[in-house]
């Protein structure tokens, strides 16, 4: 890896990050008079943790590491974009991915007016890590793996991505927001072996919490700082940080849950190829399946008119003719499975 100061913009280097009351003052004390709160309507008066501190250790002890590798933010979609601001200089540096992939890593490199290239999956929807490495140049700060990728559900090879984190000079972003549903290890236990590596993770997949928008990013503290540096100071709502503490306090209703959806996963992979419209479908090693039908948007307009809404990715690179298929409910899939029957009669 090249130096961190190399990588990070100049001015997120050399910035003086704002201090907040909270930032300036933490610790027991009678009267807080220090932050301009209405001393009234407690406790939503206050201002919430800036580092969520309580989150990070529950956290730390859920996946095997210490709170300063873990930034939290509004949804990992903030670790996406803060990751970007952090490292790519607007008009000149470029971010790397792959094709097809989670949508958002291109939309803020737009948004950040960073350039953005994309490498293509191959047929199978596994990465050939020598032609994404071939895509480097000098300008490229960060490459975005999602894994298991949205929307293929596979896990990308593990020998692949460490091809990958051996062969960039610059930052590699793993997101494992489907981590949960896969067999494959999470790579967060490895960041002291990659100073080169970001883990992206979220609540809103396996541990069921999308609403509350809450999304973590695992690195080495350095890289962490960084992040920090540049977030909104309070950029996790107090609301937010007590429900994920108390959803992340119960993990054994996630694990249930987890079990369910993987048994329905298991029983839509032997079911839908039986269903006359597929013609292919895909290994999922996520909480959706991927499914090459007779005609995509026929089956799409069909589905809607029968109340259910999938997500038609017929457009989407290597995904022609594809439904992305959320794994629901006993009785919803049971619902989609019927509805998909109907259709072939
Ligand atoms: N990464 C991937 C691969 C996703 O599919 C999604 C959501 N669909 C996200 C990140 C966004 O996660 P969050 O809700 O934490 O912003």
């Amino acid at each position: 890896m090249k130096n961190l100061k190399d990588l990070v913009r100049p001015n997120v280097w050399n910035l003086k990050p704002y201090s907040s009351a909270r930032d300036e003052f933490h610790g027991e004390a009678s009267v807080f008079i220090d932050a301009n709160e209405n001393p009234f309507n407690t406790p939503y008066n206050r201002y919430p943790d800036p580092m969520q501190w309580e989150l990070k250790k529950r956290i730390g002890e859920l996946r095997g590491t210490t709170p300063d590798t873990i930034f939290i933010g509004n949804g990992s979609d903030e670790a996406i974009d803060l990751l970007i601001r952090a490292f790519c200089e607007l008009a000149t540096d470029n971010v790397l991915s792959i094709d097809p992939s989670y949508g958002m890593y291109e939309v803020s490199a737009n948004v950040n007016h960073v350039g953005f290239r994309k490498v293509r999956l191959q047929s199978d929807f596994s990465l050939d890590p020598d032609t994404l490495l071939a895509q480097i140049d000098a300008q490229t700060k960060l490459i975005f793996l999602c894994s298991p990728n949205n929307p293929t559900a596979n896990t990308l090879k593990r020998e692949d991505i460490y091809r990958v984190l051996n062969g960039f000079e610059g930052i590699v972003v793993i997101d494992e927001a489907y981590i949960d549903f896969s067999s494959s290890p999470s790579f967060v236990p490895e960041l002291a072996q990659h100073p080169n590596l970001v883990v992206l993770q979220t609540l809103s997949k396996a541990w069921g919490a999308a609403g509350i928008r809450l999304g973590m990013a695992f690195a080495s503290p350095e890289i962490i700082s960084l992040l920090n540096k540049i977030k909104y100071p309070y950029n996790v709502n107090q609301l937010t940080q007590e429900k994920a503490l108390e959803i992340l306090n119960r993990e054994a209703d996630m694990k249930e849950q987890l079990r369910n959806i993987l048994a329905e996963r298991s029983l839509l992979e032997t079911t839908l190829p039986q269903v006359a419209c597929v013609k292919e479908l895909y290994p999922s090693d996520a909480n959706f399946m991927l499914v090459r039908v007779e005609d995509a948007n026929a089956t799409y307009e069909y589905l809607v008119r029968q109340g259910i809404i999938v997500r038609n990715r017929n457009n989407v690179t290597l995904c022609e003719g594809c439904l992305r298929i959320t794994i629901g409910t006993p009785e919803e899939n049971t619902v989609l499975l019927k509805a998909l029957n109907d259709m072939s009669l």
